[in-house]
């Protein structure tokens, strides 16, 4: 049998690997291995499919659609002990609150001075959009740092930071919903790192809107005491009541941001240590999975998203993690 020669780019490095017709996955991981130091569990070989899914390490290359080259993506051991040490040494705090604190959080949301900060927030500051929004579209806001990227972790590139088949969770997001990217930072910041991500060239789809810190408002909230939130009314009110609390859904990895919108709320769980993550982390694709299948509910505020993973696997659609 003939040999298949199969190039690879790993961080900006290309290079060429040939091994036997009958060779699976495994054997080429283990020669990129050779050639860049990055074990086989740790890589991913990112246009490599068997179908419609990524192969496994088990597939038979001849039976695989090998791309003309296949990208990498993966650390090696000394690079992710050296994050690993980085991140100890600077552990972050996180002050999200509870589930339980429910009646807390309606005083927020009807608290007459926090609708006088969005009020004031809604006639201040304004954004433009960057795109239209489109005409029987349901909303998705979503947060970035954790969300979307790990901007904690250090590297070479943005993309090895990126949370795995976010391309793919905008593309077949975006079908159904218009895109609002709302993060807690400044725009010159969030422009940078949607750029450097490819998510606003993408050609699959488009992002309605950017918004930053600028359009979040301070609430207090016993016994957090006080902290910005995301109120979506801001959103609701520049699109002309296009969207409402019946058709907005928001990921966020921090509950408190959506303390103003508690029922289009649902807290994704955090994207960190990309490096070591980088593998198991699915929670993308289950989220496809779950926008696609509430597409069709009139009313969001009758599913609690809280228990995503509960729906899906009532509708005969489980998501199995890969995640532990
Ligand atoms: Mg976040």
């Amino acid at each position: 049998m003939a040999d298949i020669t199969v190039a690879v780019k790993w961080q900006g490095k290309q290079f060429a690997i040939t091994l036997p017709c009958d060779a699976d996955v495994l054997s080429l991981e283990r020669l990129i291995e050779a050639e860049t130091n990055v074990l086989p569990s740790r890589q991913k070989l990112l246009n490599v499919k068997s179908g419609p899914k990524m192969a496994d390490d088990t597939a038979l290359l001849s039976s695989v659609k090998l791309p003309k080259v296949v990208m990498m993506m993966g650390s090696t051991e000394q690079a992710i002990s050296s994050i690993a040490v980085a991140a100890e040494a600077a552990p972050e705090v996180v002050d999200d609150f509870d589930v339980k604190d429910e009646d807390v959080v309606v005083d927020v949301m009807s608290n007459p001075e926090n609708i006088e900060k969005l009020n004031k927030r809604i006639a201040k500051y304004d954004v433009p959009p960057l795109n239209p929004p489109r005409d029987g579209k349901k909303l998705l806001v979503l947060d970035i740092d954790y969300t979307l990227f790990d901007h904690r972790s250090t590297a070479e590139h943005p993309h090895e930071l990126m949370r795995p088949y976010l391309h793919e969770f905008l593309t077949q997001a975006y079908e159904h919903y218009d895109i609002i990217i709302w993060s807690a930072t400044g725009m010159k910041w969030i422009e940078v790192k949607m750029k450097e991500l490819g998510v606003l060239s993408n050609p699959n789809y488009k992002i309605t809107q950017l918004v930053d810190a600028m359009a979040m408002i301070e609430v207090a909230m016993k016994p957090y005491g006080n902290f910005k939130c995301k109120p979506l009314g801001w959103i609701w009110a520049k699109h002309g009541g296009r969207y409402s609390e019946k058709n907005t859904i928001m990921f966020d990895d921090l509950r408190r941001n959506f303390v103003m919108n508690p029922s289009c709320g649902l807290k994704i769980r955090p994207f960190r240590k990309a490096h070591m993550n980088m593998d198991t982390d699915d929670e993308l694709v289950g989220l496809t999975k779950y926008l696609l299948a509430i597409k069709d509910e009139e009313d969001l505020t009758q599913l609690r998203h809280s228990r995503w993973e509960r729906y899906l696997e009532k509708k005969g659609n489980p998501h199995i993690s890969r995640m532990e």
